[in-house]
């Protein structure tokens, strides 16, 4: 008679009052099959689950922990702002300082508001190019998650496309309606939606690498030309860095592409692993915002001080030097990988832009949503499983992108290889 497992046993539990057993639905390894590991820390590069297995990890949270599980310096200063109080609904000296960095970093946020989570920045900056174009129709791309804000669910990735049901019911019709989209890369597409729809856009709304449908890089003419029909048809472009911010350069998109966006949102890595979020850009944009103007939002728990100071820890710690060495170690890791598949003669191709990292069982490399979704899903399936028995923790989707922290070494890396090697053995079966 086999023990259950303490995951499988408080996985049963949570069923029976949270729907599906989560609290946010991609935990439930619905595009993987099987049943959940339950975290019990984590310390490092390394997760360890309930039942004392460890794993290492290379969903980090789902982006924000870039600086790896429970880094002295975020706990320190967590706990030094915890010792002041939980929160205040007034303004704070933190928020100032982790604006400044920010701002510091990435100067086109020339204004910007910090809200709780990704999808209020996105469903916020939307409010603001609607504002301020009169306009209402938004164009995104097929395979691009926003957030569960009712625009954003149309044609959707990340969780609604690993479970396949990019539309969800409860979003009115005639919001929908407003919400254009186009596949990813598909510049004829995107033309042709300008042309016929570009006077009711208020903004083209883009990750500038994708994540959500596994990690999709642009390719050299994207976003340049998004920028110019922004322009050209009176749109807003708006960057949703909430996973790329931090991670696929210091100074964020416009840094690594030369392509500046009108509005950026932010999320994940400026949390430190506290729900942090941010939507800003143009001054005369975010001036419209209230209290200063009147598009109005609003948080109870916005810029809380605990949450700015995990945030202000992890963004002055991410220095220059530490983001090379980082992206040094996911390339060495994406190389890695595609050196084992190469070997075993399996299909394969794999990417990086800094520390976000992903791959399709798919020998051409995946340059849309409907690319990604003929890469052998089945495969990946069992290879998660196999990786994840052997200690490395992957993301329990297809359409996820991966990430790395500082606190993967060379040999965590070297040993991660290892395992992902006799996974893939094993899955291929
Ligand atoms: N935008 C992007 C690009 C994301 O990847 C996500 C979440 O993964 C969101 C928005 C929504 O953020 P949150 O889950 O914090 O609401």
């Amino acid at each position: 008679m086999s023990t259950p497992s303490r995951s499988a046993d408080i996985m049963r539990r949570s069923r029976e009052i949270f729907p599906g057993g989560v609290n946010s639905p991609v935990r439930a390894f619905g595009g993987v099959g099987g049943t959940p590991v339950v975290a019990e820390r984590g310390e490092g590069c390394r997760l360890y689950d309930v039942d004392g297995r460890e794993y290492i990890d290379f969903v980090l949270s789902w982006g924000p922990l870039v600086l790896g599980h429970a880094p002295p310096a975020v706990l320190e200063a967590l706990d030094d702002a915890m010792q002041r109080g939980t929160s205040f609904g007034m303004p704070t000296e933190l928020e100032l300082r982790l604006g400044l960095l920010i701002r510091e970093r990435m100067p086109h946020l020339e204004r910007l508001r910090f809200v709780s989570s990704g999808t209020e920045a996105t469903m916020s900056a939307v409010r603001v190019a609607r504002a301020a174009t009169g306009r209402d129709g938004i164009l995104k791309f097929e395979g691009c998650y926003h957030g569960h804000a009712d625009s954003f669910l149309v044609k959707a990735g990340s969780g609604v496309a690993t479970l396949g049901l990019p539309n969800s019911p409860g979003v009115p019709a005639a919001l929908a309606e407003l919400t254009h989209t186009a596949p990813y890369n598909d510049l004829a597409a995107v033309e042709r939606l300008i042309a016929d729809e570009g006077r009711r856009i208020a903004a083209i709304i883009v990750e500038p690498v994708v994540g959500n449908a596994g990690f999709i890089p642009p390719d050299p003419e994207f976003l340049p030309a998004l920028r110019r029909l922004a322009d050209a048809s009176g749109a807003l472009l708006i960057f949703d860095e909430v996973m790329t911010g931090f991670r696929i350069a210091p100074g964020g998109a416009p840094e690594r592409f030369g392509v500046t966006p009108d509005l950026t949102t932010l999320g994940k890595v400026i949390g430190g692993g506290l729900p942090v979020a941010a939507y800003g850009g143009r001054a005369d944009l975010m001036e419209r915002v209230a209290p200063a103007g009147p598009v109005y939002q609003a948080g109870t728990l916005s810029g809380n001080p605990l949450a700015m100071a995990a945030g202000y820890a992890t963004v002055s710690l991410l220095t220059r030097e530490l983001h090379a060495r980082i992206e040094a170690r996911t390339a060495a890791l994406v190389r890695g990988l595609t050196e084992i598949a190469a070997r075993r003669g399996v299909p394969f191709s794999a990417r990086h832009a800094g520390s976000m990292w992903g791959f399709f069982f798919r020998a051409e490399p995946v340059r849309s949503f409907a690319d990604a979704k003929t890469s052998d899903t089945e495969l990946f399936r069992r290879f998660f499983h196999e990786a994840m028995a052997r200690g490395v923790y992957l993301a329990p989707s297809p359409f996820e992108a991966g990430f790395m922290s500082a606190a993967h070494g060379d040999a965590d890396v070297a040993q991660a290889l290892e395992r992902m090697d006799a996974a893939l053995g094993a899955a291929r079966g």
